[in-house]
């Protein structure tokens, strides 16, 4: 099978492209990822991915364009809307890379993504399939995430830059910013008393009934 592999970047690549190879697929490496910045950040993670693809003797494809200012117009107006910004981020990659393998003859396409634990796996699923459905092309599935520690082994043996935030901006301020942090903290805790006070309602209406 000509598998088309869409690489968040270098590290979340190892353990996906190990167990592929150990089933018998060889994967094309793909790197199309508009949601990385600040640029500095974003060749950084291009430079890894490549230097990944070349230690373990992978063919790779990479979009060479830093698209800040594109993710920003597709971001700003996904941010009203609540986990919007992800699902658009999903999309776009996953359309991408779908919208690629079918142009360049691959009979499948997968994504590092699903190897993350931090990612939110079943809305990727189902965006993957749809556009695997879009384009034609098969979406290969596979829950990559139980060899996460193993991945993480293999990405210090082959020296890889391990990047600390998601990838854009927004993830930046949310991993660094301690007045952010301290505001999810308070809108989770206002969210759980919210749910308990209706609870308690509920609890003395039937009671009462
Ligand atoms: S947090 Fe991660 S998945 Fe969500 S929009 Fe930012 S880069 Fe994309």
């Amino acid at each position: 099978m000509k598998l088309l592999l869409h690489m968040c970047c270098g590290p979340c690549s190892c353990y996906p492209v190990k167990v592929l190879r150990e089933e018998g697929i060889e994967p094309v490496g793909y790197f199309f990822n508009p949601n990385i910045h600040p640029y500095k950040e974003w060749e950084q993670r291009l430079v890894t991915a490549k230097e990944f693809a070349q230690k373990v003797h992978m063919e790779i494809h990479v979009d060479e364009n830093y698209m800040l200012r594109d993710f920003l117009k597709k971001a700003l107006p996904a941010e009203e809307i609540p986990n919007g910004r992800c699902r658009m981020c999903y999309s776009w990659r996953l359309e991408q890379t779908a919208s690629f393998a079918a142009e360049n003859g691959f009979d499948a396409f997968s994504s590092t993504l699903f190897y993350s634990i931090y990612q939110q796996h079943e809305l990727m699923r189902e965006t993957a399939e749809f556009f695997a459905r879009t384009y034609g092309v098969r979406f290969h599935y596979e829950d990559f995430r139980p060899g996460w520690q193993e991945g993480i082994d293999i990405s210090h043996e082959l020296e890889l830059y391990r990047q600390p935030y998601c990838g854009c901006i927004f993830s930046e301020e949310e991993r660094y910013s301690k007045a952010l942090r301290k505001q999810r903290r308070k809108e989770a805790k206002a969210k759980k008393r919210a749910r308990l006070g209706e609870e308690n309602r509920n609890a003395s209406v039937e009671r009462m009934g």
